[in-house]
């Protein structure tokens, strides 16, 4: 194993990462901005490194500086956490370069990956079923458009192929928006991504989004951990994550989990990573592999009782995965609701001084988070503030223990979306399960008018 692991990463995900390297026995070194001088994570660490102003630009995502702060520590690895740098394969290939190892897939994986119809064509070789689409990139030709689009059927949505954080997409209802739509996407592509190849695929009206949890070592063996349902987003971005997905069957979950294993296996997958599907009418349809650990895999956590970044840590060091595919035995439901420091009616971010910061327990009740009372939330990066993760024997009792968690939950100074995790506990057909990836924007649109 590691003695000493660089975390390059910051907020509740860098704390996450030191907790398990501390069980491990490993020493941590945490990097950090200006703007995060005071963080808690960069308090408790064994070590911190100044990388550089608080734009992330010049600190999280400043390469030569964080290989500079694993040089003079004297780290073996770095973890990437997720976001910054955690999908760039230039990154991973650079840190390998220097002579550390990168705690996650192979810089080849990351890139074929990162591409998404690479991705698609590399999962549908291995046996994984995936959305249907034009199986490539696409040319402005008209003719071919149409063909592609009719032979798939209307509606469809273009998407970029270097596309993330939901950009990069256009829905196109019919013929005559067609060609339009294709050089808009490519032009917004361009711009935002650096690569305009666009792909077409059919939009699914009503899905859910449901994800695979894998993991594999180096050593052949590689295990998928359930599944967690991630419908509950506002534009691409999820609010509540559950596991197991309500309604999946065992039979369904284990076919899907498999494919998703095998896949692994086939591409000589190494690490932590998640198969994102849409899921409609009983059926699954792959849109793209994650290869890092998500904000969410506490849920899976609670429902397996693996811990899932020490079983990353264990990969990197060239170990095998503690647990086999007969050890994954799913126990009760898991919830997470991601608090987010901004309004929960106009979602505009709340950054500022955290005067009161009081944090929910009892059973089946985990929170991960970085705050503490009089710290400051800085403007300049993502407003995850905390995780609450509440597990019970049913779903039922899951959501119970939910709410009684948010409402411990105090945090002053600043604004939270916890009135809106609360509505949504409260929520009938939440509550019901198994709502589609439209129906908390409906909800808002609904219930509070346009432009919610
Ligand atoms: P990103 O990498 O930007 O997150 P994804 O390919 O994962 O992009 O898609 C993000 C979201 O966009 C999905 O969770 C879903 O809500 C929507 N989406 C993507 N592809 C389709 C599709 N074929 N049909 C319907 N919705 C889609």
């Amino acid at each position: 194993m590691f003695e000493k692991v660089l975390i390059a990463n910051r907020g509740e995900i860098a704390l996450r990462i030191q907790r398990a390297c501390r069980e491990l026995g490993i020493k941590t070194v945490a990097v950090h901005s200006e703007a995060d001088r005071e963080a808690k994570y960069v308090r408790l660490a064994d070590e911190s490194v100044c990388i550089g102003p608080a734009s992330s630009a010049l600190s999280y995502l400043n390469v030569p500086s964080i290989i500079s702060a694993a040089e003079v520590t004297g780290a073996e690895a770095i973890h990437p956490g997720y976001g910054f740098l955690a999908e760039n394969a230039d990154f991973a290939e650079r840190v390998e370069k220097s002579g550390f190892v990168f705690i996650g897939p192979r810089a080849e994986t990351i890139r074929l990956m990162g591409s998404k119809i690479s991705a698609k064509d590399a999962m549908e070789a291995a046996g994984v079923p995936v959305v249907p689409g034009s199986g490539g990139a696409l040319s402005d030709d008209p003719e071919a458009l149409l063909s592609i689009a009719e032979k798939i059927g209307f509606p469809v949505i273009i998407k970029a192929s270097a596309g993330g954080g939901g950009r990069g997409m256009r829905i196109v209802q019919t013929a005559d928006e067609l060609v339009a739509a294709v050089a808009m996407t490519r032009g917004e592509a361009g711009a935002a991504f650096g690569d305009d190849t666009v792909y077409m695929e059919k939009f699914l009206t009503l899905p859910r989004h449901i994800e695979i949890q894998v993991m594999a070592d180096e050593h052949g063996n590689a295990i998928f951990l359930g599944e967690r349902d991630c419908s509950m987003q506002r534009r691409h971005q999820k609010v509540i994550e559950e596991a197991p997905a309500p309604g999946i069957s065992v039979a369904l979950r284990n076919k899907i989990g498999e494919r998703c294993a095998a896949a692994c296996r086939q591409i000589g997958y190494r690490g932590a990573g998640t198969f994102e599907f849409l899921y409609e009418n009983g059926e699954f349809f792959f849109i793209e592999m994650n290869t890092r650990i998500q904000v969410e895999h506490p849920v899976t956590e609670a429902i397996t009782g693996v811990d899932l970044v020490q079983e990353q840590l264990r990969v990197a060091a060239g170990e095998k995965l503690s647990v086999s595919q007969k050890d994954i035995v799913i126990r009760g439901h898991a919830i997470e609701c991601r608090i987010n420091a901004e309004d929960p009616f106009t979602f505009v971010p709340s950054p500022g001084r955290v005067t009161q910061f009081h944090t929910p327990g009892g059973p089946g009740i985990r929170v991960d988070s970085h705050m503490y009372q009089n710290c400051t939330v800085p403007p300049y990066y993502d407003s995850l503030i905390a995780k609450i993760i509440a597990h019970g024997d049913t779903r039922a009792q899951a959501l119970s223990r939910m709410r009684i968690a948010l409402s411990e939950m105090v945090v002053e100074g600043i604004k939270t979306n916890i009135p809106l995790h609360q509505e949504l506990l409260n929520d009938p057909g939440f509550i019901e399960g198994g709502t589609s990836i439209h129906y908390l924007e409906e909800k808002l649109a609904r219930e509070r008018g346009k432009g919610h």
